[in-house]
């Protein structure tokens, strides 16, 4: 494919110049604000993007999956994430992790499953836009329905990896027969049969309906549903755009992350902000923007990002978002804290003696009085 459009060049106004290369072209599209800084952006930040694309792609046997971890990008201490695809009936074989596992569904729908520390049960079908969350070491397993699935896990803790969780079939391959035989009471017949190695993702039989795939407990179900259907929630609805959060006041097994599900519209903005306890991992689902962060220090960057981006934000650096593109923008913005939580610049400034903010921004006393009270959160 042939882009038309002019070569980007390192200038703004009258400074800078033409890179004659060599230069990834492509890349240096996908980032103007890298290759021609707004003239507010200044020293040195940590990179705040990674894209799924750039990252390796494990394929197996029924689907594939790739990771942003902190190996990957550096400064994402707190939460790392995986993007997988099951084909129909493929598995994510059961295993367990010591991280605690947030979910949402991208496209298709899949079982999930999960056994708590009590025996009680847990067996759901999850579709599109819905969340899941299972606590650390609670063991579980994903399962694509008829159209296959594709799903973001985010985990609570940036050194996680998809690639070393402790599944079923790898502690059997690691346990002596012996040890298994007395387990479990089985025959030299029945051990012959146990996977020699682990299997991770697989092929299977779709299964049944979800009724008659239920196995009953004698202690029950969990007694908070590892399940969240995050698009029947209604938006906050602002001018620009609308907002779904979810965290353990609407979703209480969600006790360890907290999300917001955003979408702005074109030329629409994530009003500037920050986040007064956590970092934040975001997701990007559709469309594109860029981000501004502020370090402190005079020190601001603006990164651009599109569908299949990662992007960071260390907690308390001020930032806004703003779509770019001429289609709405959808992403997630993740946290490692049971709640919600933003400071809105503005609402700090409506909230405080008007002659305050006038004296410190060498503005009329009415124009500070002019701002709203209330949290925009987005804007246009
Ligand atoms: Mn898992
Ligand atoms: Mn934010």
């Amino acid at each position: 494919m042939t882009n038309t459009e002019p070569l980007p060049q390192p200038k703004r106004g009258s400074q800078g110049g033409s890179d004659t290369g060599p230069r990834n072209v492509a890349l240096d599209r996908q980032n103007p604000d890298l290759l021609s800084p707004p003239a507010t952006d200044h020293g040195t930040l940590p990179n705040l993007k990674f894209s799924m694309s750039m990252a390796h792609t494990r394929i197996e046997q029924g689907g594939w999956t790739r990771e942003v971890t902190q190996r990957e990008l550096p400064i994402a201490t707190e939460l790392a994430g995986v993007d997988m695809k099951l084909e129909p009936g493929a598995y994510r074989e059961l295993h367990w992790h010591k991280q605690s596992e947030w979910a949402y569904v991208l496209q298709g729908s899949c079982r999930i499953g999960a056994v708590d520390q009590e025996g009680r049960n847990f067996l759901e079908d999850v579709r599109e836009g819905d969340l899941w969350f299972f606590p650390q070491g609670v063991p579980h397993h994903i399962q694509a329905l008829g159209e296959g699935v594709e799903f973001l896990l985010v985990f609570d803790d940036g050194g996680f990896s998809e690639n070393a969780t402790f599944m079923m079939s790898d502690f059997f391959a690691h346990t002596p027969r012996s040890v298994i035989a007395k387990n479990f009471g089985w025959s030299a017949e029945q051990l012959d049969r146990l996977p020699e190695r682990e299997k991770y993702i697989f092929s299977g039989q779709v299964p049944p309906p979800l009724e008659s795939d239920a196995v009953v407990s004698p202690t029950g179900d969990v007694p908070r549903t590892f399940k969240h259907r995050l698009l029947d929630q209604e938006p906050e609805r602002f001018d620009g755009g609308h907002a779904r959060v979810a965290d353990s006041t609407n979703f209480a097994a969600a006790d360890k992350i907290s999300a917001a599900l955003v979408e702005i519209e074109p030329g629409g903005l994530r009003e500037l902000h920050w986040h007064p306890t956590d970092d934040e991992w975001q997701y990007w689902i559709k469309g594109s923007g860029r981000m501004g962060v502020f370090a402190s220090s005079g020190m601001n960057g603006t990164f651009n990002y599109q569908a299949g981006d990662v992007g960071y934000v260390p907690f308390a650096y001020g930032h806004y978002i703003e779509n770019t593109g001429k289609e709405p923008l959808v992403f997630l913005e993740m946290f490692r804290n049971p709640k919600f939580e933003d400071i809105s610049l503005s609402q700090w400034m409506a909230n405080t003696p008007p002659q305050v903010a006038a004296e410190t921004l060498n503005l009329p006393r009415e124009t500070v009085e002019a701002i709203p009270k209330t949290k925009a959160r987005i804007t246009i």
